[in-house]
């Protein structure tokens, strides 16, 4: 443990740190004493600071790049050669969309297998990592080599702040190693939280039928101060978009109260919010599968059900 090396790879979420970094450190900090942070794009200074107080973090390298080069072709190579000059044995990201797209590549350049989804770490060599659609857990270790992982956003506490602040070295921004742009980045202009950090997801079915009767499910999550979810069947159908779906291959939550509305409960879903604190199905089926997995199930027409809900909220 004292002879490991953590690479740890920053997600901006525009100029500020990816919410969950201080729970990537929490898992570096398993497998070393200290770590580094590589915090890649336009990061505030103040966004760096905070990068600097984390508990556990010894040093953060900051990486300028131009948004046009903020492409996995290359940013791959970028990340190898931060990771070969540290002679770190430990790569790790986020298990988000750019971590997903990332990390394979920097494996490949580096000759590894890459771990993904890891959710526990047993010691600095052996991960848990679900399989099987979420289950079951599979223990794998690796007896030698440097070890690259994405890390369940949901499966680490975050690392105390207000640490007394380590450097921070800013590089000179680098030049682009492959013809790929980046030609635009659009933020969702949307005042609901974030479906990854929300505590509370209302999370919509292929019941919902058509766009227009999503709005129940926004109408819901917003007197509830929640996010949207929906399942890929409710994608598919163009009711919801596609960053919204949760599940297998979307985005994997655990807040502490989702509300499962008109949807089955496909083990392919479950995979991605069955960690939830707790969990309230409402689907007209009593046998449907999202009930047996709910802490409260009511067996309703979500057409009944919902506006009757949203009635006794807007009383109080
Ligand atoms: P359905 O299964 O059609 O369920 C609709 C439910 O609504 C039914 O249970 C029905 O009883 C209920 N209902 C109908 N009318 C009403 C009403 N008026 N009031 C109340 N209830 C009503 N799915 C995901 O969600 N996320 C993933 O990431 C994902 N990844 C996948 C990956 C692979 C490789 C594969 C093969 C599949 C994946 N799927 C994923 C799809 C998954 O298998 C299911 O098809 C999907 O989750 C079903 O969506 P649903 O529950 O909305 O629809």
């Amino acid at each position: 443990m004292k002879d490991n090396r953590v690479l740890l790879v920053v997600e901006l979420q525009g100029e500020s740190l990816h919410p969950a970094t201080a729970h990537g450190v929490t898992a570096a900090l398993q497998c070393a004493a200290s770590c580094t942070l590589l915090v890649i794009g336009a990061a505030q200074e103040s966004a760096l600071q905070q990068a600097a107080s984390l508990q556990g973090v010894e040093l953060v390298e900051h990486q300028p790049v131009a948004l046009a080069c903020m492409t996995a072709e290359n940013l791959a190579p970028l990340i190898r050669d931060r990771f070969v000059a540290l002679q770190a044995s430990h790569l790790f990201m986020l298990e988000t969309r750019w971590g997903k797209d990332l990390l394979p590549r920097v494996a490949a350049l580096l000759g590894r297998q890459p771990l993904t989804g890891v959710v526990a770490i047993q010691d600095a060599r052996s991960f848990v990592r679900p399989t099987h659609a979420g289950n079951a857990l599979v223990t794998l270790h690796s007896s030698a080599g440097a070890i690259l992982a994405t890390l369940r956003l949901t499966a680490f506490s975050p690392a105390p702040t207000g640490a007394q602040p380590c450097p921070i070295v800013t590089a000179a921004e680098c030049a682009p190693s492959h013809p790929t742009r980046l030609l635009e980045r659009r933020h969702r202009e949307d005042a609901r939280p974030d479906l990854c950090q929300a505590e509370i997801v209302v999370c919509g079915g292929q019941a919902l039928e058509r766009a227009g009767n999503f709005a129940l499910i926004e109408a819901l999550a917003d007197a509830l101060g929640g996010a949207v979810a929906a399942t890929r069947s409710a994608v598919d159908a163009g009711l919801a978009d596609n960053a919204l779906q949760v599940g297998q291959t979307g985005q994997v939550v655990a807040p502490k109260l989702y509300i499962a509305v008109g949807l089955s409960g496909a083990i392919q879903h479950l995979a991605g919010m069955k960690d939830s604190g707790c969990i309230v199905s409402i689907n007209s089926d009593p046998g449907a599968p999202i009930h047996a997995v709910a802490d409260y199930r009511l067996v309703a027409d979500l057409y009944q059900a919902l506006p009757a809900w949203l009635t006794l909220l807007a009383m109080q």
